[in-house]
């Protein structure tokens, strides 16, 4: 049974894209995106999951380099296509519950009395694990994971990983700019050097890669296979498997091939 979607003008509708790949929408997703008059959409979401829809696209994410709009900014717009009795859909990378500023535009839209409604997406840190066949708790492995960003944000000092605990796998976004600090402190933190470690860069998307390394390793591992961004970095015994297969600073394609043969 379909819900019947409430998409009555003046209201903004606040959309997780998913990962990347378009077969990861949700249904409601993708409904509210050919139904909608307006797209503002973040720079993390490819233009595959939006082609063809008759919306008006605003592109309103960081790109680097680019001049982009100000948090303050996207949330008047927010404001203003609503008022103006448009069907507004506010497209965002992953979940928009989950590091992607739902808190802020919530509140900007409930000050100024525009009725809105969010829609849960897989996250990336989700589609991350998936691309390398590892799973995030494992009955006797992991029993809990942490998802952190590894970017303190201007001006603010590198966030705090949690202490140390084998059963946990810790998983990092943002965090490929500072990945050498952020692992020198989980070392003088107590972390193991040998502990598993796997970044996967474009998880769901064509250019997925991943780079399998012990924890110590992984920041050299991932400069020199220039890995971009966005990437997801996973940490814990449940990623041992890849790391033990290819040790140290590989570089492993995503294929169906080397996966099950990491896996066995
Ligand atoms: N709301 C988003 C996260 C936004 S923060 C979500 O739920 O996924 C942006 C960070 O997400 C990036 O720096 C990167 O760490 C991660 N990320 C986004 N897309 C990714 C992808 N396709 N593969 C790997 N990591 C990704």
């Amino acid at each position: 049974m379909t819900r019947e979607l409430d998409l009555r003008p003046e209201k903004v509708w606040i959309v997780g894209a998913g990962p990347g790949d378009p077969e990861l929408l949700t249904v409601r997703a993708a409904r509210l995106i050919a139904e909608a008059d307006d797209l503002l959409v973040d720079a993390l979401v490819p233009p595959a999951v939006y082609q063809g829809v008759k919306a008006r696209i605003l592109y309103v994410g960081k790109r680097s380099g680019r001049p982009h709009l100000s948090q303050r900014e996207i949330e008047d717009i927010l404001v203003r296509l609503a008022r103006e009795g448009r069907r507004v859909v506010r497209l965002k990378g992953g979940d928009p519950a989950v590091f992607a500023r739902l808190g802020e535009e919530v509140r900007a839209l409930e000050e100024a009395g525009v009725p809105w409604e969010a829609v849960p997406g897989v996250s990336s840190f989700l589609a991350a694990a998936q691309a390398v066949g590892i799973p995030l708790t494992d009955r006797g492995e992991a029993d809990r994971f942490v998802v952190l960003t590894g970017h303190g944000g201007e001006g603010r000092s590198l966030p705090s990983l949690p202490a140390f605990d084998a059963a946990t796998t810790v998983v990092l976004l943002m965090a490929i700019g500072n990945l050498g600090e952020l692992v020198a402190a989980a070392l003088d933190a107590g972390y193991p050097a040998e502990l598993p470690a796997v970044a996967v860069s474009q998880a769901s998307l064509p250019g997925e890669r991943r780079v399998a390394a012990p924890l110590e390793a992984l920041p050299r591992a991932v400069a020199s296979a220039r890995l971009e961004t966005p990437a997801t970095v996973l940490i814990g015994q449940v990623a041992k498997r890849l790391t033990q297969t290819k040790p140290h600073s590989e570089v492993v394609p995503f294929s169906v091939e080397l996966r099950s043969a990491t896996l066995s």
